[in-house]
């Protein structure tokens, strides 16, 4: 039998970083590949982790906007362990309140990073899911609060438990349009780019728990959507509450799984509680 690998994306730092490090002292048996988009930044975190006496831990460049590195580090995967057993996808990015960037060019922004993005990364990786896999997409507790704040017309398509992938992705370009014209609230959505792409994170996750049930049936995968909390890093600055350790809890809870769980799957989970979509 092969190594058992867990992959990390946005690892360098935040949240992601923090993932890494729990991962590690929950003794996760296997490797665990630190990713980031930037190389230094990622040897940087790579070599802190290593100092603190974790030698399971690799290096390998993942950028959510460039398709290529997420196919190249399939094939490591491939050749190297025979596919992947744990995915925690948590990069992810938000301007600041203070940014002067038009709404419209945050929207696409914030769109490409996290919801296309997390697909790429989904469509090179899910593939070479080994049985018994756990997938993790971070998403927030703020997507569940600008769902509240759609209309009842949006509302109703996120929580439709039959809505497709092509669905909520031409939701998401319709958002982004909106955005751009300037008429989203009049259209029915929040005035929030980042929540909006977080509703796409956790409505993703949900569809794509069900093709795994679909798909796979007998595989025993778990996958869920995740909030870390109000965390402190360089995204929500220092007032939160919650230290990037803390942030990390439920992510490797939901990584680590026991073997034979069978839930929670398809849910946003948030202190280690499935919340009502
Ligand atoms: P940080 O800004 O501290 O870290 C974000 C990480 O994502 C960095 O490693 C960053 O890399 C990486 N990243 C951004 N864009 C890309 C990309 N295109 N390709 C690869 N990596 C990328 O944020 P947090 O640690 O706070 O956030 C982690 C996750 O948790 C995010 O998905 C966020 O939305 C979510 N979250 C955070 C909350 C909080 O209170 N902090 C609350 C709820 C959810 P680089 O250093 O190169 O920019």
């Amino acid at each position: 039998m092969s190594k058992k690998v867990a992959v990390v994306t946005g690892a360098n730092k935040g949240i992601g970083f923090a993932i890494v490090k729990g991962l590690c002292k929950a003794g996760y048996t296997g490797d665990i590949i630190l990713t980031a988009r930037n190389e230094k930044l990622g040897q940087e975190a790579l070599q802190q982790v290593k100092a603190e006496g974790h030698q399971n831990v690799l290096y390998h460049r993942l950028d959510l906007c460039d398709q290529s590195t997420a196919e190249e580090l399939r094939k490591f995967l491939e050749n190297n362990y025979g596919g992947l057993d744990v995915l925690i996808n948590n990069a992810g990015m938000a301007f600041k309140v203070s940014a002067t960037e038009p709404f419209g060019e945050q929207a696409d922004v914030t769109m490409q990073t996290n919801y296309w993005g997390t697909l790429a990364v989904c469509k090179a990786l899910l593939p070479i899911l080994k049985p018994k896999a756990r997938v993790v997409n971070v998403s927030s507790f703020v997507s569940k609060r600008s769902l509240d704040k759609c209309s009842p017309e949006l509302q109703a398509k996120f929580r439709n438990s039959d809505i497709t992938e092509e669905e909520l992705g031409g939701l998401m370009k319709d958002f982004v349009q909106a955005a751009q014209k300037g008429d989203h609230e009049a259209k029915g959505w929040p005035n929030s780019a980042y929540g909006t792409t977080k509703i796409g994170v956790t409505v993703l996750s949900r569809i794509q728990a069900r093709v795994l049930s679909q798909t796979r049936a007998s595989d025993g995968i778990l996958l869920n959507a995740c909030c870390p909390g109000w965390v402190r890093t360089d995204m929500a600055g220092d007032k939160a509450p919650k230290s990037p350790e803390e942030g990390a809890e439920t992510p490797v809870y939901l990584a680590l799984l026991p073997d034979g769980a069978t839930g929670p799957h398809g849910q946003l989970v948030w202190d280690k509680e499935v919340h009502e979509w």
